[in-house]
């Protein structure tokens, strides 16, 4: 049995998938312990039911359609009991269920084994004789040592959603829960209206146009161009009151180019050569980036980025030969493998309802723009069936991430109920927006916000924010083809300081790599979060980091507000390196005749490193500031990212909390401020851990502010101080987390905080 046993898994492991090495098992299986047949029932989540995957001997008119629920018949029974079930004359046991049809009659002798992973029955395997038969003890081992490695597998693919696929592809039906990650917040019921990519002009192909339709292929052209131009300016107009009138510019640059002879002009006359619109667009569009690449003003320079976008747009109108026009009623959820910021501007905002992506994550800059908007996200959704959701029903659930396909109307209703406390929750917080983030017996914790695009500003602005606690200097290089130039980041930056100043706000250097890849700057690693990331990369490449240190000296000319943030410290050189390059950024701005003060410089503390180095690193700083996103994922070695130890990671673990004093004691020891900036500044319960900690400030996205105000206005500091040292005798974060829950339930404000979340 031993070597029988061997082989199996070693053909199992060479099996190309899940579904080919569930036929590999299931066929083995049958040879080997001489059964009429075997088969394998796997767990759908989504319905509790256990779905039969693979099998030998019956019918494979079954595979994906028998589902059976917990209790029911013999495998329902393995289920139940979680233990093997073996019995010798089937039809005769009081479980039994007739569920197999067989043209000679039925099955008699039944073994059946769960397959369990952390206590949970994952699934059954399950062996069966026309004949009576007994099972013998080696059967049972034989098959429960299998059961065990399919459990490990089963785990493994669950955890990139290979599980629901499979179920997906064997039940040919798109499944009624998709889980994404968390986007944006908020509830939103609509139908789903799926994007694509932008046609990609450098790869089209060559090809003729006979002579007598070189005019059809001229007016379709011209007619793609028309409705690019339409499109541009709806969008202009849907944008108007989210972007600044700099930003706006951009689209009055991209209708002048349309309008402009040469583009159009060059392009038909190439198609008059006899050739088909989309390589004729192709060429003239290489020949204007080349034009704009080599200019000498940065600026223009730049526009080559635009002119590529546009061209893009054409090729789509051409590809398609009919604009994406939004045939769905009321509102539109946009789902698409890659969900772009510029898909937000196609659809009316006030018909908006969710943005669903296959990629991406809560930091994409689509998931920001989408807070900015109001609008829930969920992103990062693995097996989303983009093909097959066109015009479906679908809520969009972006606190937790989910997404109902076709939902039953009374989920609906659940759904709508919740909306309306959203609702009520929204406007009893409105009504806070003047009073200050002040506890009971008066200790005032200053809110900032956390951001990175210019459309927050106003929403900021109105949420009665301080200031600007962590503006992440990224995002507009991401959202980009290339490095901005220094005069673009000085636009970029100004208008941040300017639309906050006299309130501070602290800039924080370019923080790409790890999880936030630049498109034009590609890095490999193995391991990108312990790699080339934040500050590292930005001393390596002194071009980038010295463009960027003059753009944001000029940005906060004359306005007093800036303070500059350093990500990502590990050692106390980087801190000496960087206010060494900070000075002679200042010196050579001198030289060009614009005199800048030297700003307050601050770090970062998120890699656990710079925690035991606080005094020395405090000693040669302004202020330090917690990132307690990457903190928490370093200290408690969980990827921030990685959904399957997303249990795990919490920044309410004593470890954590832990940190953090020792953070705010050594800072303080040199009479600098210590604030915290990562999502755990914007959890209202930790946020009264923290105020008890003596951290001196808050920086969080704009929608949590409100509920953060609140929970500190709820609390005196004298109980806040007591439920720290409460907590400090506590093991881990879920006693942490009841603990914080439980006194803000007994202030009364608990589930209004929690309402929604
Ligand atoms: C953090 O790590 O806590 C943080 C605020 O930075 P980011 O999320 O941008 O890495
Ligand atoms: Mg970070």
């Amino acid at each position: 049995m031993l070597d029988v046993l061997r082989r199996i898994i070693q053909q199992v492991n060479a099996a190309r998938d899940l579904s080919q090495a569930l036929q590999i098992v299931v066929h083995a299986v049958r040879d080997a312990m001489r059964v009429d047949a075997a088969s394998v029932y796997f767990l759908d989540a989504d319905t509790g039911r256990y779905v039969l995957m693979a099998q030998e001997g019956l019918s494979d008119e079954m595979v994906g359609r028998l589902r059976i629920a917990p209790g029911e018949g013999l495998v329902g029974l393995v289920v139940e009991r979680a233990e093997p079930v073996n019995v010798e004359d089937a039809p005769s046991h009081p479980r039994y269920r007739h569920t197999l049809q067989r043209e000679n009659g039925e099955f008699h002798g039944f073994l059946g084994i769960p397959i369990i992973q952390h206590r949970r029955v994952l699934g059954v395997l399950v062996v069966r004789q026309v004949a009576q038969r007994r099972f013998s003890e080696t059967d049972e081992a034989f098959l429960l040592t299998l059961a065990a490695q399919l459990a490990g597998a089963i785990t493994q693919a669950e955890a990139t959603g290979g599980i629901s696929r499979l179920i997906e592809e064997v039940s040919g039906r798109v499944p009624f829960m998709l889980r994404g990650r968390p986007g944006s917040p908020g509830v939103a019921i609509g139908r789903a209206h799926v994007v694509f990519a932008p046609a990609n002009l450098e790869r089209v192909p060559e090809r003729k146009v006979e002579p007598e339709a070189v005019e059809a292929e001229v007016a379709a052209f011209r007619e793609a161009v028309d409705a690019v131009r339409g499109d541009i300016q709806r969008m202009a107009r849907r944008m108007e009151d989210v972007l600044p009138a700099e930003e706006l510019a951009l689209f009055d640059v991209f209708s002048m180019m349309l309008g402009s002879d040469t583009l159009v002009d060059e392009t038909i006359a190439r198609i008059r050569e006899g050739r088909w619109a989309p390589a004729a667009l192709r060429d003239t569009i290489a020949e204007h980036v080349r034009l704009f690449e080599a200019m000498e003003d940065p600026y223009l320079r730049e526009r080559a980025s635009d002119i590529r976008d546009l061209g893009r747009r054409i090729l789509a109108y051409l590809q398609a030969r009919h604009p994406p026009r939004i045939e769905i009623e009321g509102p539109v959820i946009l789902v698409g493998e890659e969900v772009a910021a510029f898909h937000l501007a196609e659809v009316p905002r006030e018909r908006l309802g969710a943005v669903v992506s296959a990629r991406g994550s809560g930091t994409s800059h689509v998931a920001i723009l989408a807070r900015a908007l109001g609008v829930p996200a969920v992103m990062g959704v693995e097996d989303l069936p983009v093909g097959q959701l066109q015009g479906q029903e679908l809520i969009v659930d972006g606190y937790e991430g989910r997404i109902f396909v076709k939902p039953s109307d009374a989920l609906r209703q659940e759904f709508d109920r919740l909306r309306g406390e959203e609702r009520e929750l929204a406007a009893g917080l409105e009504s806070l927006h003047d009073l200050p983030a002040e506890t009971p017996d008066g200790v005032r914790m200053p809110l900032y916000v956390n951001t990175g695009l210019l459309s927050d500003i106003t929403p900021s602005l109105e949420s009665g924010a301080e200031g600007v606690g962590l503006y992440r200097t990224e995002v507009p290089f991401l959202v980009r083809e290339h490095f901005p130039g220094e005069d673009e980041q000085v636009r970029i930056y100004r208008h941040v300081l300017e639309g906050f100043a006299p309130r501070p706000v602290i800039l924080r250097t370019l923080d790409v790599g790890g999880d936030k890849p630049l498109p034009y700057f590609p890095i490999q690693e193995d391991n990108p979060f312990l790699g080339w990331r934040g500050i590292r990369l930005t001393l390596d490449h002194p071009e980038i980091f010295l463009t960027q240190l003059r753009a944001i000296l000029r940005a906060g000319q004359g306005l007093d507000n800036l303070q500059l943030m350093l990500p990502m410290i590990t050692e106390v050189a980087e801190v000496e390196e960087t206010a060494r390059l900070l000075r002679r950024a200042t010196d050579e701005l001198l030289e060009d005749g614009i005199e800048v003060p030297v700003p307050p410089m601050g770090v970062m503390i998120e890699v656990p490193a710079a925690v035991y180095q606080i005094d020395a690193i405090a000693r040669r700083v302004d202020f330090v500031s917690i990132g307690t996103n990457d903190l928490t994922q370093y200290l408690l070695a969980v990827d921030r990212n990685n959904a399957q130890v997303a249990e795990l990671y919490d920044g309410l673990h004593p470890a954590v909390i832990e940190a953090i004093l020792q953070v705010v004691e050594g800072a303080h020891r040199h009479g600098r401020p210590v604030g915290v900036c990562g999502e755990l500044a914007g959890d209202p319960a930790a946020a009264i851990l923290l105020l008890a900690a003596g951290v001196d400030s808050l920086s969080m996205s704009v929608a949590s502010l409100p509920r953060v105000k609140w929970a500190i206005r709820s609390l005196p500091f004298a109980e806040a101080r007591r439920l720290l040292d409460e907590a400090r005798g506590l093991q881990d974060a879920r006693a942490i987390r009841r603990l914080l829950n439980e006194a803000l339930d007994r202030a009364g404000v608990g589930g209004l905080i929690r309402a929604g979340k």
